[in-house]
């Protein structure tokens, strides 16, 4: 890798698209300081982002103003509430190009992958025929690929042990992409849903959702996409995606924790049985049986994280100002200098996609001789906050034969000093530990 040094030793810093320093004056975490007095360096947002003021005051101003259970209830307040709760709905709906009725939320991306994997093997003793339409049953199987987060394997391993189905995966290559040289013998006429993410947590791969979602709808399997990684970093339009279903969370894009979204095609949703039984999802309740309202709300069983939601919409409407254009060009330039920076470090190895083709600002990596763990402990004593470990990825450290790996993500308020900050750190790491 070249790199056109804009001072020796450092790759090239384009112009960012993002102001930096105005962003960073929005998120009030970033102003304090760790490890006796020093800058705090995030360059954890993969796992959990920072919240600007914006989305705490849209939670305050609910809690303050408005807090009532939507969907129940006559009084003011209530109808405040649910006012409040569907405009956040519509809000975050068009966000990923998709109608209000499509959008169920849940707690996290788990939840939501959950909710379907649950829904699937209900559907297998349902009722109502209709319900009855995605059942899945010994004989089928279920696909999704070895880069997944646990999140979006275990649900579907529990699956098949519930209904007998098989769990296949596609592969991997030896540069972190996806391996689709088998695809068309992975899914075949027995898969009856894929499910893909669509930037990897851990190896920063964007993967090619078109040919999956092509191949599994010539079989007539569904499609769902993890977009936990995705949704917070690039544009994403369901409509251009041609998935059923895409899911992600709140907590990953500016918003609050305990909120997550399940997009899927209404026609699909209809047909699904729900997951979670209880208040506001029924039509009709009677002590021998009752009936289920339609989607969305078939789904959203129990008073749901009104104030959580309400901030999701203002964390939308805060990315949405700065323009998810001008957010994916950010990460690339921090993602092709970051790349540049760990190159020219001896013994640093990136696990996953060298250069920023289809590439995400999540970068893992190894320092010779020096345990993942103890690499996050010396950056840590420098005030800078990485993941390490497995990163819920168990599969893919295993793939590459490493123990675990150090990770650094980047986001709205990542600069070029974090990185330099980053690569400081990791040399700082190795002279501690004297493998240089
Ligand atoms: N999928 C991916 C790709 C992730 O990175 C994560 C979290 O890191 C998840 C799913 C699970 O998200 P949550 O813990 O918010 O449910």
């Amino acid at each position: 890798m070249t790199a056109t040094a804009s001072r020796p030793g450092t790759g090239a810093q384009t112009p960012l698209p993002l102001d930096v320093e105005a962003i960073r004056a929005d998120f009030p975490i970033l102003s304090r300081t760790v490890r006796d007095g020093k800058r705090l360096v995030y360059l954890d947002s993969g796992a959990t982002s920072q919240k600007p003021r914006q989305v705490l005051d849209a939670e305050r101003w609910f809690y303050e103003n408005v807090n009532a259970a939507p969907h129940r209830g006559a009084h003011q307040l209530a109808e405040e509430a649910t006012g409040a709760y569907e405009d956040a709905r519509a809000k975050i709906g068009a966000f990923i190009g998709a109608p209000e009725t499509e959008i169920v939320f849940t707690r996290n991306t788990t939840e939501a992958i959950n909710l379907v994997a649950y829904a699937l093997s209900n559907a297998a003793t349902a009722k109502e025929p209709e319900f009855r339409t995605y059942a899945v049953g010994q004989g089928d199987e279920i696909v999704v690929t070895e880069m997944e987060h646990h999140a979006n394997l275990l649900p579907w391993q529990q699956l098949c042990e519930r209904t007998g189905a098989t769990l296949r995966w596609l592969g991997l290559t030896d540069d972190g992409r996806l391996d689709l040289s088998d695809l068309d013998t992975v899914v075949n006429e027995r898969t009856k849903l894929v499910s893909v993410t669509q930037q990897s947590n851990i190896l920063g791969t964007i993967n090619p959702i078109a040919p999956i979602v092509e191949r599994a709808h010539e079989v007539g399997a569904l499609v769902m996409v993890d977009g936990a990684q995705s949704v917070p970093h690039q544009p994403v339009d369901v409509q251009a995606l041609g998935a059923d279903f895409l899911v992600f969370s709140g907590h990953k894009m500016l918003g609050p924790t305990g909120v997550g979204v399940l997009w899927g095609r209404y026609e699909v949703l209809d047909k699904l049985p729900p997951f979670l039984t209880g208040g506001s999802m029924i039509e009709v309740v009677r002590m021998e049986a009752s009936t289920f309202m339609p989607p969305p709300q078939r789904f959203e069983a129990g008073v749901p994280m009104t104030a959580q939601v309400v901030g999701l919409g203002a964390a939308v409407d805060y990315l949405q100002a700065l323009g998810m254009e001008n957010v994916l060009a950010h990460e690339e330039a921090l993602t092709a200098y970051a790349l540049e920076e760990l190159a020219e470090i001896p013994g640093v190895t990136v696990i996953g996609p060298a250069d920023t083709v289809a590439r995400g600002g999540a970068i893992s990596f190894t320092v010779e001789g020096i345990h993942p763990h103890d690499v996050g402990q010396v950056l840590d004593d420098l005030g800078i906050a990485v993941r390490v470990g497995h990163h819920c990825a168990w599969p893919v450290v295993r793939r590459y034969g490493v123990p675990a790996t150090t990770r650094a993500t980047f986001y709205v308020h990542t600069g070029y000093d974090d990185i330099d900050a980053l690569a400081d750190g990791i040399r700082a790491a190795q002279k501690f530990f004297g493998t240089v």
